[in-house]
């Protein structure tokens, strides 16, 4: 366990308008070696030189992430990314052209000046421009790339809030800038651009659909087995709430019959239970704790409130949750890999009866 030595600072300032003055002092924070969270569109992040291994190595210790798994850095223009890569190539150029500012990553060939331990000893880099004023305007009063994973404790659901950052980082880092709740609510989509198609190594904010429309959809593929190699992030458990959980997949009518049965299994068994249901399922469940995630049909309110629903889990302390699936069109391709990320991959086909 790591001491809580520090004080962290909670800086409020506006999303859209940040006072320059709370800019200048997180980024003299970045510039001197320690450790800042800050909103972006997507989830909080926690920042740090990107330029610095020492500060580069404080990331990995204060969230307990592995060696092995790669940061992105996030510039404030697409010229800075062109000079921390060996010259970006067509597709990342049509990419970044597109979807910048915004929450698509772009692998691409590393330039030299990056450190190790930001690459974790690849020779690609991971690279995005957030959409978030203070996000930028943190980026560019600190003049150097911030490297920054979700500002949580390694495995844990991403925070959305600065409240959910001081909950698992408070104590450990120097500051954190306060903007409200952040808007997508997952993570960016990670791109790898250095083949001859675009691999998408993680599902996020910009789904394959939106890529399919610019690159064509011959040019666009999920990750493989072979390619898992590429994004170390994908092996290791993530976005994990503390119970066990189980996704029930299937036509919404057979998904709720299975898990009022599987409620009423667990609970004759002692346990504490969490429902993860939509607005449109509540009324059906009874269980230590029903939360929704909103409207089943506004894929966008979902992602927004995932992780959030998961830590209150937490916080209720049941010991099982069931979660009900989502279609993996758009946006619930991002919300899907989640779900199967923290049930660790425990996931139910709910049989339709047959009458
Ligand atoms: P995080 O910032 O924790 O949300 O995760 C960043 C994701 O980007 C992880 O899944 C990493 O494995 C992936 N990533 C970062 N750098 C690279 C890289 N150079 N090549 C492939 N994947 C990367
Ligand atoms: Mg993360």
């Amino acid at each position: 366990m790591h001491e809580n030595t520090t004080v962290t600072k909670i800086i409020r300032v506006d999303r859209n308008m940040p006072a320059p003055a709370a800019i200048r002092e997180a980024a003299s924070i970045i510039q001197s070696g320690g450790l800042v969270a800050f909103p972006t569109e997507t989830v909080y992040g926690l920042g740090a030189n990107g330029l610095h291994s020492p500060a580069v190595r404080k990331i990995f210790e204060v969230k307990g992430r592995p060696q092995d798994n790669p940061l992105i850095l996030h510039v404030s223009s697409p010229q800075q990314a062109a000079e921390l890569s060996e010259g970006l190539c067509d597709m990342a150029i049509t990419l970044i052209d597109k979807f910048w500012p915004g929450p698509l990553t772009v692998v691409v060939k590393k330039h030299p000046s990056i450190p190790d331990e930001v690459t974790a000893g690849h020779p690609t880099v991971a690279l995005r421009m957030p959409d978030c004023p203070v996000a930028l305007a943190l980026i560019s009063a600190s003049g150097v790339p911030v490297a920054a994973p979700s500002a949580n404790t390694s495995g844990r659901p991403s925070p959305v809030t600065a409240q959910q950052v001081l909950d698992d980082l408070g104590g450990r880092i120097e500051c954190v800038l306060d903007a409200g709740p952040t808007g997508i609510g997952v993570e960016s989509t990670v791109v790898d651009t250095t083949g001859e198609v675009c691999v998408i190594l993680r599902p996020g904010g910009v789904t394959r659909e939106q890529l399919e429309q610019v690159l064509g959809s011959e040019r666009v593929r999920h990750a493989m087995e072979g390619d898992r190699q590429a994004s170390p992030g994908m092996k290791h458990t993530h976005y994990a709430p503390r119970a066990e959980m189980w996704v029930v997949e299937g036509d919404t009518g057979a998904v709720v019959q299975e898990i009022i049965r599987l409620t009423e299994e667990r609970r004759r068994g002692g346990h504490r239970v969490g429902i993860l249901a939509t607005d449109e399922t509540l009324q059906h469940y009874t269980a230590d704790v029903v939360l929704s995630l909103g409207d089943r049909n506004d894929l966008s309110q979902i992602a927004r409130n995932l992780y959030t629903c998961l830590r209150q889990f937490d916080l209720h302390k049941v010991n099982v949750i069931l979660a009900e699936g989502f279609t993996r069109e758009g946006l619930g391709e991002a919300i899907c890999d989640r779900l199967y990320r923290a049930s660790g991959g425990r996931v139910l086909q709910a049989e339709e009866e047959l009458s």
